[in-house]
């Protein structure tokens, strides 16, 4: 039996960025001791990178905004495939929770009257985003992190002990969620500074670990983003719902190589930002496609008059939802009338004064300056489609945030499947974060209050396997003469593997290589080895890392071979249309043998199977606020009649 420090606690919140914060917020106001475990510095997740704003239809700047036309843009973005439950939940508390941010200390920028400011985003038909410049995800950091520090300030005053009923475990990272039979009992952990492992014995864990990007090449995502949570989910038996739904957010930096994938903000395009072709077109007015053609400006001149005056003219194209543009940037350049570092151009310059511009962007304007000597006031960006944000994630139960099939799981925030269907509308990650990372919380602690003192125990089996598990690559053995595989040269190829193969355009023969090249990293991963000690070992985190980015990116090509249309992050060349009766159905992937693990699988057929499941129909009073002419775009006809 490993020895162990073990500590006990009611609640295990798996993340600390804006889901996994407001969970634990939650979870300590319902009583619950919580812990939250991350493996960057507190306040360094990734929801500090935010730009653009949180989406809440609080109506500030335009007052036809609320939560139905939200709910419709929301579903509109994600082209139905939404479930739409979670739609209507986060379009109903979005305002709620920005409102409750401000109580606990945010300074969101003002409208000239005093409200809090909201600004335009793509698919958004009304300005909807509450915003800090272009500084928000900072912002919504910070406060969730002071309202942390004052429930400590408070337990400290009750308890004499600030981590009495609310403790964070920073630089440590989570490897496996252990379970009695089928229920959660706690998590296996590591300290990344000392390589020492320790068990937070708990009966709820709320997953709250962000997204996959890091399994491509060219990403916007931090570090972080190995898809360790979407594996744990997996591993724990838990099933990923939609894998290949991945969003290419169409602005990214195409040069220098070094910060390719950078985001560029999509409040660039939403403040009037345009983009052109090395003819110095305006080339989205031809990329407008049916289901859009009624919502958007036909003529340039109609695109510019709508910034000043909404209500009498259409938005222009450049505001599409982000995989119609995406798609767009990628054409024009595979046609040969990209920008010379194969983007397009992007431009503010000649669009906004130059004060307005340093004021309302101040990141992009720092950004290309520092990083590509670019000055966005005088000059156009040179721009590209880069992986942004995966829709797909852990099928949950919409109300209550529960994994399903395995009780005491939960997960939100960008792990989560569902909410955004085959897209995710700009400014729509924040406010889901807060709306279900507090109803995960919530129910997380209500869960782990009714099982009272029958818990679930650790099981010492399963603490040894994770024990061996993640000491494996200390101890890798060459084969036939050859050396233990390096890390970071197998995650390299896989990289380039989903980037070049299941990326922003798919074909059948291209994934189905991706597959073969994925099994044989498999195999290659098992001989993983890093040198050293376990004290602050890099290589060694990534060879733990990469369990969860084959067995995440197989989920992504695996989803993306089925669905044989194109649908929102999906893009099929072979199948490029969308497909009415594909509406109805969800994938889900789960590992192939949940109750032997990973050594079980054969490496060759891979570790995940796909099961098809048909979609909840929407009710009635929500389908009721689209036009029978819109929802024939994208409804199966038994659906219509029904
Ligand atoms: P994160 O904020 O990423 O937090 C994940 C946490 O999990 C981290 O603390 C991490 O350390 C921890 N973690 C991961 N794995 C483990 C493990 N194994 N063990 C322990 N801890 C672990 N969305 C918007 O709505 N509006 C915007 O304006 C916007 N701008 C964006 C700009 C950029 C540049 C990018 C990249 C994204 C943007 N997004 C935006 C998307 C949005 O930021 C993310 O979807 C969102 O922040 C995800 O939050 P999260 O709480 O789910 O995860």
């Amino acid at each position: 039996m490993t020895q162990l420090e073990r500590q006990q606690w009611d609640v295990v919140v798996v993340g600390a960025g804006g889901a996994g914060l407001r969970a634990a917020i939650e979870a300590r106001e319902q009583g619950a001791r919580t812990a939250v475990i991350c493996k960057s510095l507190f306040g360094k997740a990734h929801t500090v990178m935010a730009e653009g704003g949180i989406a809440a239809s609080m109506g500030n700047v335009n007052s036809g905004d609320n939560w139905q036309v939200h709910f419709r843009d929301t579903m509109r973005g994600g082209k139905f495939l939404n479930q739409w439950r979670m739609a209507e939940l986060h379009a109903r508390e979005a305002p709620d929770r920005v409102w409750e941010l401000e109580t606990w200390g945010a300074l969101f920028d003002r409208t000239a009257d005093g409200r809090i400011s909201q600004r335009n985003f793509g698919g958004h038909e009304y300005p909807r985003l509450a915003h800090v410049g272009d500084r928000t995800g900072l912002e919504l950091i910070r406060t969730l992190q002071q309202k942390i520090v004052s429930l400590q300030q408070d337990d400290k005053r009750e308890f004499g002990d600030y981590e009495a009923r609310l403790k964070v475990f920073q630089e440590c990272t989570v490897t496996r969620v252990l379970k009695e039979d089928d229920r959660v009992s706690g998590a296996f952990c590591y300290e990344r500074e000392s390589g020492r492992f320790f068990v937070l014995e708990a009966p709820a864990v709320v997953l709250a670990t962000g997204g996959i990007g890091k399994s491509f090449k060219v990403t916007s995502n931090s570090w972080e983003y190995t898809g360790d949570g979407h594996a744990l989910a997996l591993l724990a038996g838990a099933p990923l719902l939609n894998m290949e739904f991945v969003q290419f957010h169409p602005t990214g930096m195409v040069w220098p190589p070094s910060v390719k994938g950078i985001l560029v903000t999509e409040s660039v395009r939403g403040d009037g930002g345009v983009l052109r072709n090395s003819d110095g077109k305006r080339f989205m007015f031809d990329y407008v496609p049916d289901v859009f053609k009624e919502k958007y400006a036909e003529s340039e001149e109609e695109g510019d008059r709508w910034y000043e005056d909404p209500d009498h003219n259409r938005r222009p194209p450049e505001l599409l939802p982000r995989d119609e543009v995406a798609r767009a940037i990628n054409s024009e350049v595979k046609a040969g009338r990209g920008s010379p570092h194969g983007g397009v151009f992007l431009d503010v310059s000649t669009r906004m004064p130059a004060e307005v511009i340093r004021r309302r962007l101040p990141s992009m304007h720092h950004q290309f300056k520092e990083l590509a000597d670019v000055d966005i006031t005088a000059e156009p960006m040179e721009v590209g489609p880069t992986c942004h944000y995966v829709m797909g994630g852990i099928a949950v139960e919409s109300d209550t945030a529960a994994a399903r099939g395995v009780p005491g799981l939960f997960a939100a925030g960008e792990v989560a499947g569902g909410m955004h269907g085959s897209n995710r509308l700009g400014g729509n990650s924040l406010s889901d974060l807060l709306v279900f990372g507090r109803r995960a919380g919530l129910h997380a602690a209500e869960y782990a209050s009714a099982l009272a003192g029958a818990r679930p125990a650790v099981d010492e089996a399963q603490v040894d396997l994770a024990a061996a598990e993640a000491l494996r690559p200390f101890s890798a053995e060459p084969q036939e003469g050859a050396a233990p595989e390096n890390p970071y040269t197998l995650h390299q190829e896989l990289q380039q593997a989903m980037n070049d193969l299941v990326g922003i355009i798919r074909r059948d023969a291209e994934i189905r290589q991706a597959l073969e090249k994925l099994a044989e990293l498999r195999v290659r991963a098992r001989r993983a080895g890093v040198e050293g000690h376990r004290q602050f070992n890099p290589g060694w985190h990534l060879a733990l890392d990469l369990r969860n980015m084959l067995l995440v990116s197989e989920c992504v090509a695996r989803a993306a071979l089925e669905r044989t249309e194109s649908r929102g992050g999906h893009t099929r060349e072979d199948w490029p249309a969308m497909d009415r009766s594909w509406r109805r159905a969800n994938l889900l992937c789960r590992l192939a043998d949940p109750t032997e693990g990973l050594a079980a699988t054969d490496p060759v057929r891979g570790q995940i199977r796909l099961v098809r499941e048909e979609t909840e129909p929407i009710r009635a009073d929500l389908l009721a606020l689209f036009e029978k002419e819109e929802l024939v775009k994208y409804l199966a006809e038994e659906e219509l009649y029904e």
